[in-house]
């Protein structure tokens, strides 16, 4: 059960209330700067339809909207300026132990730096 919280950060953002800094925007898809970046780059992929998590999106998305997600991601991986080789992480966090801050599917491309281990040895 997914319920989708109209008020969360990332709607504002596309509805236009709040400003981002946009690296790239489609029909279903926005791409933009992460607010506090964790790595040198840090750009945030949502769909803009209203989706909670990545098994929501995944499951109820349509396939235009999934294609175009995934398309866009991979253009941003693109005109990074990720060093050749260098490689970069993918994430998206869901719910409580995923620690999720923001309840609308995002996916996290986060490069420039060697980052560590996935999760924390705890
Ligand atoms: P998560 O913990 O996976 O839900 O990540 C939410 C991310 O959204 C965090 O990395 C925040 O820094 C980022 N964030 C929160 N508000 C904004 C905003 N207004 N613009 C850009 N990024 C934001």
């Amino acid at each position: 059960m997914h319920i989708y919280d109209p008020q969360n950060i990332f709607a504002r953002i596309l509805r236009g209330e709040i400003p981002n800094k946009t690296v790239l925007e489609t029909p279903h898809t926005l791409a933009f700067h992460d607010i506090h970046p964790q790595a040198p780059i840090h750009v945030l992929v949502i769909p803009k339809g209203a989706y909670v998590t990545f098994d929501h999106f995944a499951a109820e998305a349509s396939a235009e909207e999934l294609t175009d997600f995934h398309r866009t991601a991979a253009k941003v991986c693109a005109m990074l300026d990720i060093a050749p080789g260098q490689g970069y992480r993918a994430i998206t966090n869901a719910g409580a132990h995923g620690m999720q801050e923001v309840p609308h599917y995002h996916m996290h491309i986060l490069a420039g730096r060697t980052l560590g281990h996935m999760i924390a040895r705890s």
